[in-house]
């Protein structure tokens, strides 16, 4: 009996994995595929480490040396604050007190062990991921420690983002989108590598290895407190974090100890830049097409940059949509003052520093509170998808991977972009 398969959202066709596999066969529009597990009763093996004791629920044949685990708490301070009677806090970065050790401070840390370790041993090609920062810092750590062959792509905004406690490993090499690129620019670019032979694409919300691993957070949400949450809150970019927290919902559902809760998905952006709050306040399915410079000038405005996405996987089916539309969901648009208030508010209540997407989810939390979206008495959980760097910074010297090359925006879109990568890879691999 395999331990999971691959079934496409939209068509039904099932397939069992190669370990590759990003897409359906068929003809039809873009469609995710999930991952069906056989067993469905959630088993979480304290024996193994980080986010690998979540291993029946993970598409993996095998497990890497890693430290990073979600951490479930129940809030005390900031639950009587709220005037909520159960407000519990997914914390996801590095707060040993709480046995939150997850060393690049970012829920991106859960996501990156999954894929590795979906990825057979005997692989000889070299895996791509563009990032707009934070997923990028989780992939070269793990790829570093492990010794595994990565490309990384990111916009140069995002390269103070790259770094670690420990010198990077000379299998991770970095390339810059530079001039006035962005987030897309780099999946452009990442894009573009992974037509040369030997390199492959991370796929994104696409790779269901990434979101199975972001699932671990309501997984060990719902092991805590021992049954669905009411409400989730997230803050999001492309808004695979809320797809997999609702197929992680699913799951417990299916396993049948947690109750048959339809947990509500409460996602918030950083405006302005709000291209699916915008979307979805209309019940639209698809995006408002954005104009390129006038979202450019949007991102640099938001507090937030890991929230920048201008091509999230909202329309696709099983996309963010098609999940806000299960799970009655609802979307925030939250100023940087409000995601900064927030941040304040955590630090002085629960005693940690968050980052700024994790004070937009509370900024949305407490938009909702007033707004009475939420009971008092519902069982709410919020994501803080970052946190505890600051601490970090303190108790950690930090390395940050150097760049090997770089294009611009222009290069990157331009005729010649083929010729210009082929030198570059042409110089990384003689
Ligand atoms: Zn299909």
């Amino acid at each position: 009996m395999t331990k999971y398969n691959l079934e496409c959202l939209h068509c039904g066709a099932t397939y069992e994995d190669d370990f590759y596999r990003l897409k359906c066969d068929n003809d039809h529009k873009p469609s995710l595929l999930r991952t069906v597990y056989t067993n469905k009763k959630l088993t979480v093996h304290e024996n193994q480490t980080g986010v690998f004791k979540f291993m029946d629920f993970l598409p993996v044949s095998r497990v890497l040396q890693n430290k990073s685990a979600p951490v479930t708490y129940k809030s005390e301070k900031l639950n009587k604050f709220l005037g909520l009677q159960n407000l519990y806090i997914i914390f996801n970065g590095y707060w040993p007190e709480k046995k939150a050790m997850l060393y690049t401070a970012s829920f991106k840390d859960l996501e990156a062990p999954p894929v590795l370790a979906r990825i057979p041993e005997d692989n000889t090609n070299t895996l791509v991921v563009a990032s707009a920062g934070n997923t990028g810092r989780a992939f070269a750590n793990v790829c570093s420690q492990n010794n595994i062959p990565l490309v990384l792509v990111i916009p140069e905004s995002g390269i103070e983002e790259i770094w670690s406690p420990q010198p990077f490993n000379d299998s991770v090499k970095l390339i810059l989108a530079s001039g006035r690129s962005d987030y897309l620019d780099a999946i452009t670019l990442a894009s573009k590598i992974t037509e040369f032979d030997g390199f492959f694409p991370e796929g994104g919300a696409a790779n269901v290895a990434r979101r199975d691993g972001m699932a671990t957070t309501v997984l060990d949400a719902g092991h805590h407190i021992g049954q669905i949450p009411d409400h989730y809150f997230q803050a999001v970019g492309s808004g695979t974090g809320g797809i997999a927290a609702w197929e992680s919902a699913l799951r417990l559902a299916e396993d049948g100890s947690y109750g048959k809760n339809r947990m509500r998905l409460h996602l918030a952006q950083n405006y302005p830049f709000t291209p699916m709050s915008d979307a979805w306040k209309n019940r639209e399915r698809n995006l408002p097409i954005l104009d390129e410079n006038e979202s450019k000038e949007k991102i640099r405005q938001i507090a937030s940059h890991v929230l920048s996405n201008r091509k999230p996987p909202y329309s696709v089916v099983g996309g963010v949509y098609d999940t806000l539309s299960a799970s009655n969901g609802l979307m925030y648009s939250v100023k940087n003052r409000e995601a900064e208030e927030a941040m304040e508010l955590f630090e002085q209540y629960e005693g940690c520093d968050l980052h700024p997407a994790s004070g937009v989810a509370l900024g949305a939390l407490r938009q909702a509170v007033k707004s009475q979206q939420v009971g008092k008495d519902d069982i709410i959980v919020l994501n803080a998808t970052g946190g505890g760097e600051r601490r970090f910074r303190r108790d950690f010297h930090l390395h940050y991977l150097q760049p090997f090359s770089r294009l611009t925006d222009e290069e990157i879109n331009s005729q010649d972009a083929t010729k210009k990568i082929e030198s570059i890879l042409n110089l990384i691999y003689p």
